[in-house]
């Protein structure tokens, strides 16, 4: 087994019951988990595995949220389910939709603080990019959710939450007694939005577990996206004990510049990640791995760069694709994005390297929800721009 990561300061764990009353929410338990509660608070232990069964049924396939809609349980029993437990979900602070079509809300969990949730739709998929913590600890230079503090990681309720609440806003719930699968809307979950997930492993991977039970939310593993900045002792964990697709924002070529761009490079470097990459369980040429590479005018998009990716991947015989993802600008940002001319000629050496080389399309950013443009607007712990510029390297220029 891997080593445990180290955790970071700062992480408050939530206690199970509610601040202002005690009622325990089921939302986030895994099945034993929700199992035990049930008995706990007086469901007879041989019947406990079928109510779980049906409680969970209304909660992650038919999205009920209040006990009197369970009609499948007995008057007395929904009453006392009532009493004691609640179906509580993060609340919706705000709403923005873009003209693409992208929406992003602002939501609020337990406690006040605030994360954002994006929905891209796409001809053939919609996808939504969940948070898996308040902020960050660590402090990509590039990325604005870095520039916030870590408040505190999520726990399972609020990250499935996260989806349950986006398809309340879709009005996709399936109707009891029809096909659960039809016109999807909400098809694809990538964890790319505040936060590192493998800094709050278990609870992304409970929360994710729910997402893929085929008697809920029923999302396919290969559905589900985690992206790290690479925590090499938790990769092997996430084929493992998820088994959800990777992405790794890569970034740079060698340890001298993602050693500025990723500071966590300094623990894990380049080549450390890269054996975990190739180690990784299951890999196959269908389940590649996906190398983000955000494109940085002057600091990691020449030909160069491009060529030393390619045989860095190659060397380590990684089934890769190669995302390349246009810099999205925020106040006070150190960088700028490379021009499309640039990202084209950058793109086509990989492509040509025989690897795909997609260039993100940069969704919502009239709304500032692309890629690490994700803050709450109403954090109080910020970095100062010196403090930014600092970590980037550029307080001499
Ligand atoms: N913490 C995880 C997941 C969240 S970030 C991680 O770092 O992988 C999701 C992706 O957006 C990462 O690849 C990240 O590097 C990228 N990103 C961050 N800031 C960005 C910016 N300003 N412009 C474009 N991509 C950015
Ligand atoms: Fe955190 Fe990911 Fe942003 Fe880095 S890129 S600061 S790991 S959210």
């Amino acid at each position: 087994m891997t080593a445990k990561a180290p955790i970071t300061q700062d992480v408050l764990t939530l206690p199970r019951k509610d601040a202002d009353g005690d009622k325990i929410n089921l939302v986030g338990l895994p099945r034993a988990q929700m199992r035990e509660v049930l008995i706990e608070n007086g469901t007879p232990e041989k019947q406990a595995k079928m109510r779980v069964g049906q409680i969970w049924q209304w909660i992650y396939q038919w999205g009920k949220r209040d006990f009197a809609e369970m009609t499948n349980l007995s008057k007395a029993y929904r009453s006392d389910l009532e009493e004691k437990f609640e179906i509580r979900i993060p609340e919706v602070v705000s709403k923005q939709v873009s003209t693409d079509g992208t929406r992003k809300y602002l939501v609020r969990i337990n406690g006040g603080h605030e994360v954002e949730v994006v929905y891209i739709p796409e001809d053939d998929r919609g996808t939504l990019c969940i948070s898996s913590q308040v902020g960050c600890t660590l402090t990509c230079s590039f990325c604005h959710t870095g520039t916030q503090k870590l408040v505190r990681n999520l726990t399972p309720a609020e990250i499935v939450g996260q989806v349950m609440m986006a398809r309340d806003d879709l009005d996709e719930w399936p109707v009891p007694g029809t096909p659960t699968d039809a016109n999807r809307r909400l098809s694809n979950i990538v964890l790319m939005g505040m936060g590192e997930p493998l800094y709050n492993f278990e609870n992304v991977r409970d929360a994710m577990k729910i997402a893929m039970d085929p008697e809920g939310i029923s999302l396919s593993r290969r559905r589900i996206t985690l992206s790290t900045s690479g925590v090499v002792p938790e990769i092997a964990r996430t084929a493992e004990e998820i088994g959800c697709l990777l992405a790794i924002s890569f970034h740079a070529t060698t340890n001298e510049t993602r050693d500025v761009l990723v500071p966590i490079n300094k623990r894990w470097n380049v080549d450390t990640l890269l054996q975990a990459l190739a180690d990784y369980p299951k890999v196959s040429n269908s389940e590649r791995i996906t190398f983000e590479y955000v494109m940085l005018h002057g600091v990691n998009d020449s030909n160069e760069d491009a060529h030393r990716l390619v045989s860095l991947i190659k060397q380590y015989k990684i089934p890769a694709k190669i995302n390349l993802i246009p810099f999205n600008e925020w106040p006070g940002s150190p960088y700028t994005r490379s021009s499309n001319n640039r990202i084209r000629a950058f793109a086509d050496i990989v492509h040509d390297a025989g690897y795909a080389s997609p260039i993100r399309k940069t969704r919502g950013d009239d709304i500032m929800a692309a890629c690490g443009q994700l803050k709450s607007a109403t954090e109080r712990a910020r970095k100062s721009r010196k403090q930014i510029e600092a970590e980037a390297g550029m307080t001499k220029e």
